[in-house]
């Protein structure tokens, strides 16, 4: 019932202009202008991805919650959306269930670590146990592995990038839209922040654990489909990329100097 009287309350609040929950009509592509162009990212990083089309992807980080997770699963299936879940290791042992039951519904699920450390401030071996022991969890709950990691706090240095990749093959996937729900704002002002920020291509970020967050999703969701978005997975969202970086000169492979462009992804969506 929350989430219907909630969608009223953000239709309300667009008729009288009113911020909650009312995007401001300013298409993506012309709020985009505004922006100076990105410096080209490295090819294992991904904060958006540059598509052709109405393309992002949701993604919820920090479970699987024993309760929110389900109702958002609940939710998503509802609205035919696949998301991201980046899950944090501890929680996968306490749930494996609840992850078996969003990869067999469609969603992808990523490496958040073990228990939410900085990894930007460990060493490789302390960064190696956790994603190792993490990666293992997932595999053990969903018989698949992981090819994603979202490092907690975005908190990862480029030469880690780097050997995580050619060690576990993940992607490195940050995000371009930060409602800031773990601040718990409210879900009027996490629907809005969401609604207004995303763009073609965008990688939403938010948690599932926190009970605003999936107050949010119904109307965030029915807003975001008004407005034409489709929803993909992360990977379905880097395989649709369009080039934005010249392509490394044929020839160089894997042994030469480390360019992230040469780094061996061993994911089977293509890299292009
Ligand atoms: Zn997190």
């Amino acid at each position: 019932m929350f989430g219907s009287r909630f969608f009223l309350i953000c239709s309300l609040g667009f008729l009288a202009a009113s911020p909650i929950c009312a995007e401001n009509a300013i298409p993506a592509s012309a709020s985009e202008k505004n922006k100076p162009a990105a410096p080209a990212e490295p090819r294992i990083t991904f904060s958006r991805v540059h598509v052709d089309g109405p393309y992002i992807a949701m993604s919820f980080d920090d479970g699987p919650h024993g309760t929110l997770t389900p109702r958002l699963l609940d939710l998503l299936a509802a609205h035919h959306v696949k998301a991201n879940f980046f899950v944090i290791g501890e929680n996968v042992a306490e749930h494996p269930e609840i992850v078996a039951r969003a990869a067999r519904e469609g969603h992808e699920i990523g490496n958040h670590s073990w228990s939410h450390p900085n990894f930007g401030k460990m060493s490789d071996e302390a960064v190696r146990r956790d994603l190792r022991k993490t990666d293992d969890a997932i595999r053990s709950a969903t018989g698949t592995r992981p090819i994603l990691l979202r490092p907690p706090y975005g908190s990862i240095t480029a030469r880690q990038k780097k050997w995580i990749n050619q060690e576990f093959g993940y992607k490195i996937i940050l995000w371009d839209v930060d409602p800031l729900d773990w601040k718990r704002p409210g879900a009027a002002a996490v629907c809005n922040r969401i609604v207004r920020g995303t763009r073609p291509g965008s990688i939403v970020l938010s948690h599932d654990i926190h009970p605003g967050t999936i107050e949010a999703m119904p109307a965030t969701l029915d807003q975001l489909e008004a407005k034409g978005f489709k929803f993909v997975t992360v990977s379905e969202l880097i395989a649709m990329a369009l080039p934005e970086t010249p392509k490394p000169a044929p020839g160089k492979r894997v042994n030469a100097p480390a360019t992230e462009a040469t780094l061996p992804v061993t994911s089977t969506i293509p890299h292009d």
